[in-house]
């Protein structure tokens, strides 16, 4: 077992040491230091931790400096995972190069990116030469970008400037997995992608998001250079992205387009050239009229449970007494009957491809027939094999009363991670501001399958609360008689709450809410006070995206966010930017999601509570995140004024105030929470 020297690293941290003389804003912390002693040692001891370090801990360099000193001590390659596209960003643009100066040793490192990033040499080529027909904001698109992809040397759409319209076309240019001819490509040696595979093989660290280290896990690490080092930032929300990134969908109109572009386009075009078997080729006509039929059959039988019922939830689960119930068992044969006409065209489409071997359409034609076989491979995952596994969850994706995709997810993740990646690797630190639940891991462990390996002693973990004054830095007011949301004057009297916050702040403020509707009916109620009172408001959605309303907001001091999940926990509004923090609700999902049904199906095979168990601690995670927002430094100040008065009153409340950084909130009535709230703001 290699030695690691922990009096070196402790070193880079102490007062007028190298982080002090180099980082502008670094102060000695000990939670810092015990987090890097953590990871330090999770590395060289080769054992799993979990981390749960509040907000200012720094918990950045504190495990980056470890990574890199055993990187370079055992030349492993370290994986690095985050959740956004910032924090990846800034660790490749900033942190890694401050790592550098600090412990002043080079080392290498990259980003890993998904495909879709990079523009594809053979896609560009094709349409300089003419052989795509353009529409009319692609040309414009096109024309953008070509001074750019001339001079790039990544590749990688970050470096253009265009704004949202022309950037939608950017898939035209896209490289991407079905059109890639792989080695039989002209342009292999220029290829963007491939040269940041290079890169990433040659680099001792590597930087990634939860998407793209989740499809590597997917496809047994065909994507990532192998490694046995990993650790995963903004831990909290990896089960989330697991549910996405592991489930498989069948889409109407993903197969339909497929289906129709072969029988008008691609079909009846290759029909004039003269290495097409005609005969063949009709033969693949009929098979697709076939073919479109059943699947147009199939949907409509998905139909049914949800016009029986006036359904308009946007999913529908399918129980286990779905499947014997005549709607499904109709949709099951008419599924059966598809594939086998599926089949049937795939191999008549093979035959074409093989005779025309070397001609240009062929290439067309091999990326339809992969992405053929990948709707019926999933189609067929889904109905015949995961509708009747109890470790699946097969759900219906509807749009207006009607169904547009089948998809299924495994109910529990831990498996999956347990046999897929875990077992691979040496060290695992995961890492985030919000883990625990009333100062526990239990949750996280369990959801991640995590517990054997803690009972095994392979697996520490560590809790390092913020260095932040909470009591001192903020205000933390509950107010206790706001009416239920079912009740009759709930929507005025919120909306008369929130002018009387907006008039005492004059903006710096933020309003977290957790229903898209919710939101926008109160925006459309405090709006006009706003305007008479020369308050910006900003509202997620209908005022603009993310990053536009981060942008105005930081521009104008007297602006207000309405925002929605990424607000909760994707910005940071240091200093004097935010003042106020208001939560509308006690952030628990909605048990209809097929995310929550998951967990539902998982606890209820082991007899416990779906709710306990899953809806709460998960609803303490967001808490945790949304309240995280306030207080990002240790000069901020600022009030949190919660209007759930669930909070206080619920069975349930100790366990979200025994987990938030805030303790003691002041419990007041809304004729009495302003005169504490100007104390704060
Ligand atoms: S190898 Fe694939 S992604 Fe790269 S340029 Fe060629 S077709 Fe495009």
């Amino acid at each position: 077992m290699p030695v690691y020297p922990l009096d070196e690293i402790k070193k880079y941290f102490e007062s007028a040491g190298p982080m002090e003389q180099l980082l502008p804003d670094y102060r000695f912390r000990q939670e810092q230091v015990n987090l890097t002693v953590a990871v330090s040692a999770a590395l060289f001891d080769h054992e799993f931790l979990l981390a749960e370090a509040g907000t200012g801990v720094g918990k950045t360099f504190a495990y980056l400096l470890p990574a890199v000193l055993w990187s370079l001590q055992e030349n492993e390659k370290v994986v690095i995972a985050t959740r956004t596209k910032a924090l990846q960003q800034q660790l490749i643009e900033r942190d890694l190069p401050d790592v550098k100066r600090i412990i002043k040793a080079d080392f290498t490192c990259a980003e890993a990116k998904g495909r879709e990033n990079f523009l594809c040499w053979n896609k560009y080529i094709n349409i300089l030469a003419g052989k795509k027909r353009l529409q009319e904001g692609e040309i414009e698109f096109l024309q953008s970008v070509l001074p750019w992809a001339e001079q790039s040397e990544t590749g990688d759409r970050k470096e253009l400037r265009l704004s949202s319209a022309l950037m939608k076309h950017w898939d035209i240019l896209a490289a991407d997995r079905k059109s890639c001819r792989k080695d039989k490509c002209l342009y292999h040696e220029k290829c963007f992608r491939l040269k940041m595979i290079k890169r990433l093989e040659k680099s001792q660290i590597i930087v990634t998001n939860h998407a793209l280290l989740l499809s590597d896990v997917q496809v047994d690490n065909r994507l990532l250079p192998e490694y046995h080092y990993l650790i995963i930032d903004e831990a909290h929300s990896l089960d989330r992205e697991a549910f996405d990134k592991l489930s498989l969908r069948f889409s109407f109109g993903d197969s339909m387009e497929l289906l129709e572009y072969l029988q008008k386009a691609h079909l009846p075009h290759i029909k004039e050239l003269s290495s097409v078997d005609r005969e063949l080729l009709e033969e693949c006509l009929t098979h697709i009229s076939m073919a479109v039929k059943l699947l147009k059959e199939y949907f409509s039988a998905l139909n049914r449970p949800l016009s029986s019922k006036n359904n308009y939830e946007p999913t529908l689960v399918i129980k286990a007494a779905d499947l014997e119930k005549a709607w499904f068992l109709e949709a099951l044969e008419i599924h059966q009957d598809w594939q086998d006409i599926i089949n049937l065209l795939l191999k008549d489409l093979k035959k074409l491809e093989e005779c025309m071997e070397g001609v240009e359409e062929s290439e067309e034609l091999s990326r339809i027939i992969i992405s053929l076989q990948e709707e019926a491979d999933h189609a067929f995952q889904i109905n015949e094999e995961h509708s009747f596994q109890s470790d699946m969850l097969v759900w219906l994706d509807c749009e207006r009363g009607k169904v547009k995709a089948v998809s299924s997810s495994p109910v529990c993740i831990a498996s999956e991670l347990q046999n897929r990646l875990y077992h691979k690797l040496e060290s695992l630190v995961l890492v985030s501001a919000t883990l625990a639940v009333e100062e526990r891991f239990d949750y996280f462990l369990n959801k991640f399958g995590l517990t054997q390996l803690q009972e095994e002693e392979r697996l520490k973990t560590l809790l390092e609360k913020s260095p932040f004054d909470y009591e001192k830095q903020a205000g933390y007011i509950l107010l206790d008689d706001m009416p239920a949301r079912d009740e009759p004057d709930y929507q005025e009297k919120l909306a008369g709450i929130l002018s009387q916050i907006i008039d005492i702040t004059g903006g710096r403020t933020l309003i977290l809410f957790t229903s898209r509707q919710q939101l926008k009916d109160i925006a459309g109620i405090i709006r006009p006070h706003c305007e008479r009172n020369q308050v910006k408001l900003l509202v997620q959605n209908e005022d603009g995206g993310f990053e536009t309303l981060k942008e105005q907001y930081t521009a104008h001091p007297r602006s207000v966010i309405m925002g929605l999940d990424t607000f909760w926990e994707g910005i940071d509004l240091k200093g004097d930017l935010l003042k106020c923090l208001v939560i509308i609700k006690l952030p628990f999902r909605s048990p209809e999601e097929p995310f929550c049904q998951a967990w539902e199906k998982y606890y209820q095979q082991l007899n416990q509570s779906g709710f306990r168990c899953f809806l709460l601690p998960d609803a303490v995670i967001r808490l945790k995140q949304g309240v995280g927002r306030l207080i990002r430094g240790e000069n901020d100040r600022g009030a949190i004024v919660i209007l759930d008065a669930r909070l206080g009153k619920s069975s349930y409340s100790k366990v979200f105030l025994n987990s938030l950084p805030f303790k003691n909130p002041r419990v007041l009535s809304c004729m009495q929470f302003t005169q504490e709230l100007k104390k704060w703001v």
